[in-house]
């Protein structure tokens, strides 16, 4: 949005997108408080925000994974009055201004969520039953079912529910669960978003290039002396770029060249447009003329246990 003119016709869709990402961001940080704070008697792993392989790519919200059983939890964070409908699988959402709009079923994810992590288990020679629930962040939310197994919980009610899962004897050994564990771990990869551009249909000539200022929020600043120096404000810092760089990747995504970086950056030194981007640690292709760089790469694991 900050690159766009502010009459843009992709702004309203921004917009709203931004908020309803927020709002999931804050909800999974309450479960993530929940789970922080309560010790699990039980052998256990915890992953947030994995991405694995199966037929398909799927993101996880939660993973919370035992010698036992596997539990997979969604979290929303919408707030006004919620219905989950079945068919059409869709959540619709009611303000009390009375605007109503349609989401996606959290049930329907979930359950096919489960159907993947379970293939993924599957492919491992891992039988594990497979568990889903839908957490609703916050108390003040109300929500309307269809009938379904998939319970619908708030976050205090997680530990509970955790507790009154089966677990006669273990499904897997010592080591077995060892091993799944840093599996999924090494297996989860980083979720590569598809550019903006080309998600939202916005044409790459509209987007405003150059670096932003932190402090005053101006486009162009220039670098000067080994600084990035805003025109409007007179801040002064080194690494204003690197948010540059990013939203070049988040905007077209693939491969950037120097050519590029210099003309997002608005330099017109190749020596300092390599150097900004050496320093960047990013993932390099080719050499010299010819080198390109990327941002996206699997990595290693977001593993918190
Ligand atoms: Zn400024």
């Amino acid at each position: 949005m900050r690159r766009l003119p502010s009459y843009h016709e992709a702004i309203p869709v921004l917009r709203s997108k931004h908020v309803a990402v927020q709002a999931g961001f804050g909800g999974e940080q309450e479960l993530d408080k929940v789970f922080e704070s309560y010790a699990f008697s039980m052998k256990h792993g915890i992953f947030h925000d994995l991405s694995l392989a199966s037929s398909t790519y799927f993101q996880v919200n939660t993973l919370f994974i035992t010698p036992w059983y596997a539990v997979l939890f969604e979290v929303k964070n919408i707030a006004g009055e919620l219905t989950v409908t079945e068919n059409p699988p869709q959540l619709i959402r009611v303000l009390d201004s009375g605007e109503v709009s349609g989401f996606k079923s959290p049930i329907a994810q979930l359950e096919s969520n489960c159907e993947l992590f379970q293939d993924w288990l599957y492919s491992r020679n891992i039988s594990l039953p497979v568990y889903g629930a839908v957490v609703l962040a916050y108390a003040r939310q109300r929500i309307e079912v269809f009938d379904t197994n998939i319970p619908v919980l708030f976050p205090s009610a997680v530990p509970t529910f955790i507790r009154k899962l089966p677990t006669t004897s273990p499904l897997l050994d010592d080591d077995t669960f060892t091993d799944l564990v840093s599996q999924l771990s090494s297996s989860h990869r980083e979720f590569i978003p598809s550019p903006i551009c080309e998600t939202y249909s916005i044409r790459r000539s509209d987007i405003r290039t150059g670096v932003i200022c932190s402090e005053c929020k101006t486009l162009g600043m220039t670098w000067h002396k080994r600084k990035w120096e805003c025109m409007n404000c007179g801040f002064r810092c080194s690494e204003a770029h690197i948010q540059a760089i990013r939203d070049w990747f988040l905007l077209f995504g693939g491969k950037m060249t120097n050519k590029d970086c210099r003309e997002f950056l608005h330099l017109e030194r190749q020596q300092n447009a390599n150097r900004l981007l050496r320093d960047m640690d990013l993932h390099t292709e080719g050499a010299n003329r010819n080198r390109t760089y990327t941002m996206w790469l699997p990595a290693n694991h977001k593993k918190r246990t």
